[in-house]
């Protein structure tokens, strides 16, 4: 890479379905870089194979972006100079590369069908051996190397389906410096002649990102590790295609672990263990299952945000809140970390609680009402506004708040009857009386109030909180545990707690 050259990044996912919460990692790390380095955020639709393309799958992925408020410069949407962005938009690029590679010899059309090379395949596997198109084997098989131009022509006139499978040289060292591996190199015995034009004219993955990175100006590949091997093929593009001087800076992203370690991060592990793999809820179109992502679990963005930035990425100190401008100026592609990140989804429930907490209260009500209309269908935003601040400390989802809270939005509580036969002693029901009595005629109805007729009230009957606090909290709330009671009670107002004091003078002693 020139050293002049303007940072310019992609996110290049394959429209084939949800985005894996590694894939959003990986856009992450490419916006921060770029705007950390002042440069360009685009996003590519790597669409070329039309078998696995899923109706709805880029739609997902942009609005995933747009959740998580990684903005783009350039993409299907918003266009762009380089554009178009959907490779599928750009097969007559690719075609004439693939010619130009089959020309200068670097390339050779291959007609051995599926079935012949599934043949072949099996054979080798009744041998214990693995297949591969390479130098070892492709002077024997149905291909422009050994068949006569006559006979190529031939088979090509006469509508036999073909592909065209890149050369790999033999005997040589492919290598390349990666901001994370450092110097990564294979022999290219190694490799296989991988298709790069496919029987349909698409190219594969290989010569389209190449093709694209090299007229996209893309200055960083950055991406998960999987593709290290890959890479290999496409330095040989790249040097084939006489662009050797153009290669981006290649970085590639650790592997997020299963929670427990061991093994990548699958979306079977989302299911088997209940948490969110995706960003957003995604719909199997196959088998019509639903898994809910971050958004509906009820992980705010911005706590999103934060966790997947940690998830293979320190920042050299031991600062874990971020937001999203203090992640770009510290963000720095040396300190990505070279071994495997576990998804350890407590962690994520941790930075959300602290996201809950420091949330202001009227953008988060916002957000509950954009997103979890249904929870709050009941509550108007006044009345929301005292009570949501009561249980971010308390919870680190967004659901559990409406779950903890219902109390103020139902007309009676979930009681809690076991505790209430654990509390209630028949012979304090003076005192409960008296105490309830005292309680709905305090005026101003403020918490300071309340809680000084407690007192008074503990002190003139000679009583102790234990003895009647807890059936007080049970009469308003149900349960015992909760905010500040008094707090609660000012919130809900004089004439819904009269109400409740009441019913639990009538209800308690029948649970008895
Ligand atoms: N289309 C590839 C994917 O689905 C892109 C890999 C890359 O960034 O080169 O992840």
């Amino acid at each position: 890479m020139a050293t002049d050259q303007r940072v310019r990044v992609r996110f290049a996912p394959s429209p084939t379905g949800a985005l894996h919460i590694g894939g959003v990692r990986t856009a992450l790390y490419n916006f921060l870089f770029a705007r950390k380095m002042g440069g360009d955020f685009i996003l590519r639709i790597e669409d070329t194979d039309q078998t696995r393309k899923i109706e709805g799958a880029e739609q997902y992925i942009r609005e995933s972006l747009e959740w998580l408020g990684l903005s783009l410069d350039e993409g299907p949407e918003q266009g762009g100079p380089y554009g178009p962005y959907r490779q599928s938009e750009r097969k007559d690029l690719y075609g004439k590369f693939a010619q130009l590679l089959l020309d200068e010899g670097y390339a050779y059309i291959a007609f051995d069908t599926e079935e012949d090379l599934a043949q072949i395949r099996q054979e080798y596997e009744s041998r214990k051996q693995t297949f591969k198109y390479d130098a070892t084997v492709r002077h024997r098989l149905q291909n422009s190397l050994n068949l006569s131009a006559q006979e190529v022509q031939n088979r090509i006139d006469a509508g036999m389906p073909f592909v065209i499978r890149m050369l790999v040289p033999e005997d040589e060292e492919v290598g390349f410096e990666d901001v994370v591996r450092e110097r990564v190199t294979f022999d290219t015995n190694e490799l296989d002649d991988k298709v790069i034009l496919k029987a349909d004219g698409m190219p594969t993955y290989h010569l389209a990102n190449v093709v694209d990175d090299y007229h996209m100006k893309i200055s960083h590949v950055i991406r998960g590790e999987e593709w290290i091997s890959s890479t290999a093929h496409h330095v040989l593009l790249y040097q084939m295609l006489g662009w050797e001087d153009h290669i981006p800076q290649f970085v590639h992203l650790p592997l997020i672990l299963k929670p427990g370690g061991g093994g990548k991060l699958s979306k079977r592990d989302g299911v088997k263990m209940n948490i969110p793999v995706y960003p957003l809820q995604w719909t199997d179109p196959e088998t019509q299952t639903t898994l809910e992502g971050f958004r509906e679990a009820g992980y705010l963005p911005g706590a999103t945000i934060n966790f997947l930035a940690l998830l293979g990425w320190s920042p050299g100190d031991d600062r874990e809140i971020f937001n999203m401008e203090e992640l770009i100026d510290a963000f720095q592609l040396s300190q990505i970390i070279k071994s495997g990140a576990r998804f350890d989804i407590d962690k994520a429930q941790w930075f959300n609680q602290q996201y809950l907490i420091h949330s202001d209260t009227n953008e988060l009500i916002a957000y509950i009402q954009e997103y979890f209309p249904e929870l709050y269908g009941l509550g108007d935003r006044s009345y929301m506004e005292k009570i949501i601040p009561l249980y971010t400390e308390r919870v680190h989802l967004i659901p559990e708040i409406a779950d903890q809270s219902s109390y103020f939005f139902n007309e009676w509580p979930d009681y809690d009857v076991n505790q209430v036969k654990k509390r209630y002693k028949p012979e304090n029901e003076d005192l409960y009386r008296g105490l309830f009595e005292k309680l709905s005629g305090v005026v101003p109805f403020h918490q300071t109030a309340l809680k000084a007729a407690v007192e008074e009230f503990i002190q003139d009957n000679q009583t102790k909180y234990g003895v009647v606090l807890p059936i007080l909290r049970l009469a308003i709330a149900g349960v015992l545990h909760g905010p500040d009671l008094f707090v609660m009670m000012e919130v809900m107002g004089q004439s819904l707690v009269h109400k409740r004091l009441e019913r639990a003078l009538e209800l308690f002693p029948t649970y008895i």
